[in-house]
């Protein structure tokens, strides 16, 4: 409790914008020693750790993109009434209320803009959305934009006693998702369009909420993701995508590349297809003719986040999986 009287105080002491985000419910049980338990809500008869993010279900195998944020209030029914809060300022981006068109039930999206980068929050399973929330509608950071619930297209649906909120931090991979889309996937329907889940590719919110605690007026959410874990490079023979404007602040400048003219990037990606590290690359740097060349593979971080499969082991060499594939295709489409 006395660290917790520390870092209320710190709360007052840095400027709010070094520290963009709020957890989006009362439960700050995340930042107590030994609160895990009270904050995350595991899957059925699965300990609280499958509620983090990352290669947390099916040993492993299944990634959860967010964080399971336990509800703390009820009504006498029992179902959950917790205020559902924006983390940082921003604009609403999509606000699905078609529960049954989602795993993740009804959900809200807000646009934020810190340090220069798009971010996006999402909130999924609210049983409500605040009135009169609509798209392009500022919102400021602690806002109430909904109310817990329990949400969802799955079979199994979300039990009282799961009831939670579904959060995520995520970067846009491409505007021009639902063309693509409609190409790679020509039989599956897109009920989102940009706001489909395949087009934002999520930060760990855990590690973002305890690092900017931790660093207090320090924190830089760019050093944040330039610092992610490397799980491969790739170069693409690309030179004009989405990701290079909207992500600029992650570009490695090469001169020799902006001398010659550049060719393609070098691209490194996290375990979870963030692409953290942008080089540019010169034709004179370039030595094979691939559109996706597969340069290196850090096997320690693919064996410990193995969930998105976005390489493969064939023998002794790596090859970029299918999933992998589709990736890189979308964020340079
Ligand atoms: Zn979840």
């Amino acid at each position: 409790m006395r660290q917790l009287g520390i870092w209320s105080l710190a709360f007052g002491v840095f400027p709010l914008s070094a520290q963009p985000f709020h957890l989006p419910t009362a439960n700050h049980a995340l930042f107590e020693k030994g609160g895990e338990e009270r904050f995350f809500v595991g899957t059925v008869g699965k300990p609280w750790t499958t509620g983090m993010f990352g290669c947390v279900r099916n040993e492993g195998w299944q990634m959860h993109e967010g964080l399971d944020i336990r509800s703390l209030q009820r009504d006498k029914h029992g179902e959950p009434t917790d205020p559902v809060m924006a983390t940082a300022d921003g604009t609403v981006a999509y606000i699905n209320t078609r529960p049954s068109l989602s795993n993740y039930g009804n959900y809200i999206v807000l646009r934020h803009r810190i340090e220069g980068l798009e971010i996006y929050s999402l909130y999924a399973h609210p049983h409500e959305i605040s009135d009169g929330l609509k798209i392009g509608q500022p919102v400021k950071a602690g806002q109430t934009i909904g109310i817990m619930g329990r949400t969802a297209n799955t079979h199994e649906g979300i039990s009282k006693d799961r009831a939670h909120v579904h959060f995520e931090l995520n970067l846009f991979v491409n505007d021009r998702f639902a063309s693509w889309y409609k190409k790679a996937f020509p039989d599956q329907r897109n009920d989102h369009g940009s706001w489909n889940g395949q087009n934002l590719v999520g930060l760990d919110p855990r590690l973002i909420l305890i690092t900017q605690q931790r660093e207090g007026a320090k924190f830089s959410l760019i050093n944040f993701i330039r610092h992610e874990a490397e799980l491969c490079r790739v170069l693409a023979r690309k030179t004009d995508f989405p990701w290079l404007n909207r992500y600029s602040a992650l570009i490695r400048p090469n001169a020799k590349a902006e001398k010659e003219g550049i060719a393609g990037y070098e691209i490194a990606l996290n375990f979870n297809g963030v692409a953290y590290e942008m080089i540019p690359r010169a034709s004179s740097e370039i030595k094979r003719k691939d559109k996706f060349q597969l340069l290196s593979v850090n096997a320690a971080e693919y064996h410990k986040n193995p969930a998105r499969r976005l390489v493969t082991q064939k023998g002794s060499h790596w090859e970029l999986a299918s999933r992998g594939m589709n990736l890189l295709e979308l964020l340079t489409y």
